[in-house]
């Protein structure tokens, strides 16, 4: 069979990571590579209460095909935690429910993207993103980001150089992956007062908005949008469980329209039984205590990553202290290459993802992705204990 030309060149793009990726799995490797939260804190005996519930009472509806952009009650609620965490006045007819936020992604790469339009992204940013949009033939161009946020001067230059051609940026602003930055406030303001003048679309992911550390509360992008320019994905992968596959996207209702012409023919519609028993179970469990509670086991894990670094790291290394999320991103003296560490640390059971897996052009070879949500505290240490080892010895 001949496949389409964009399959080779994806194939080839993440073949080595495809090939590490295998790794993963292994028994008693410490595995600092996801992007995953802790097993032990999904919510098994809520959500299987809430399942039951919903056969109970409503297993045909519930085994049926539902409505494309998903069951009303719980855009409804969507709707209405959004509008409580993030100050907004959204209602459902903003929300189109998603399988995962990833899909989101994938829509708007098909809603957006002819060959060679070009999508502006943050450096590092993340790589599924990317990978989202690589199959609609997107030119990539990243913008460099600090501490604060998006480079504002770089962005107006590639806005201005690339005109029209610019349809989408990708932001993940709040505790982004891979680096765990927050953008600040002003930064936020100045980012949108910057890009209204532009007829392009913000994507802004929000997979890690709710994961705080500190007692602040982030506004979104599309807290400071005057003109409905924000599409904005979140998901419930991070606060409560990957595996029921529940993201949205919140936008204009025009554009909600515009997502629904696209989603029909993706998938018809969600899975009905998985947003029933979300609904059913955000009504009779508390979500908010839930994610308090992963918090606080997040915030500890944090702490051990980042006290393990202090003390085995050598101090050449820098790192970005995350204030949320569930990063730490560090990087490495010159010369030294990330990849040739990972590549010691998986032969000594730990593994990492290297930096240059978030940048499409590889630029920066000397960066690490250190999860801590998916490790002990032990195994935090011992793991970071043994990557310092290797950093020192390969100096
Ligand atoms: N955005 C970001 C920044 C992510 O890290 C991920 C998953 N790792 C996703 C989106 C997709 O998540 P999901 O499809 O599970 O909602």
């Amino acid at each position: 069979m001949i496949l389409a030309n964009r399959m080779k060149n994806l194939y080839e793009e993440s073949y080595d990571l495809l090939e590490m990726m295998k790794q993963v799995d292994m028994e008693g490797m410490i595995n600092f590579s996801g992007g995953f939260p802790s097993q032990e804190s999904y919510p098994i005996s809520e959500l299987s209460r809430a399942m039951v519930s919903v056969l109970d009472k409503n297993a045909k509806a519930a085994l049926s095909y539902g409505t494309t952009i998903g069951i009303k009650k719980l855009r409804e609620q969507v709707a209405e935690r959004m509008n409580n965490k993030f100050g907004l006045n959204k209602s459902s007819s903003n929300i189109m429910l998603l399988s995962g936020s990833q899909q989101g992604l994938d829509l708007s790469g098909l809603m957006f993207i002819n060959p060679g339009d070009v999508v502006v992204f943050e450096l590092p940013s993340y790589l599924g993103a990317l990978n989202a949009m690589k199959p609609y033939e997107a030119r990539l161009i990243g913008v460099h980001t600090n501490d604060e946020g998006m480079n504002l001067e770089e962005l107006e230059q590639v806005l201005k150089a690339y005109g029209d051609r610019v349809k989408v940026i990708y932001v993940n602003p709040d505790y982004q992956n891979p680096t765990g930055r927050c953008w600040s406030e002003d930064r936020k303001k100045a980012f949108m007062d910057l890009v209204s003048a532009y007829d392009v679309a913000v994507l802004e992911d929000g997979a890690y908005a709710e994961l705080s550390y500190t007692s602040e509360r982030e506004k979104p992008l599309m807290y400071y949008d005057k003109k409905g320019q924000v599409v904005y994905l979140g998901t419930f992968s991070k606060i409560l469980c990957p595996g029921i596959r529940m993201g949205w996207i919140c936008a204009s209702e025009e554009m909600i329209k515009q997502y629904l012409v696209l989603k029909t023919s993706v998938d018809l519609s969600g899975a009905t039984i998985l947003q029933m028993m979300l609904s059913e179970y955000l009504d009779n469990e508390h979500i908010d205590e839930h994610v308090a509670e992963i918090v606080k086991i997040y915030g500890l894990r944090r702490d051990a990553m980042i006290e393990a670094i202090e003390k085995y790291f050598p101090e050449s290394v820098d790192y970005i202290y995350p204030k949320g999320g569930i990063f730490v991103w560090a990087t490495l003296p010159k010369p030294m290459n990330a990849r040739d560490i990972l590549l010691r640390a998986m032969d000594n059971g730990v593994i990492f993802m290297p930096g240059e897996s978030f940048y499409p052009s590889r630029e920066d070879v000397r960066s690490m992705r250190l999860n801590f949500t998916n490790m002990s505290e032990k195994d935090i240490e011992r793991g970071i204990k043994i990557l310092g080892e290797i950093i020192k010895s390969a100096m």
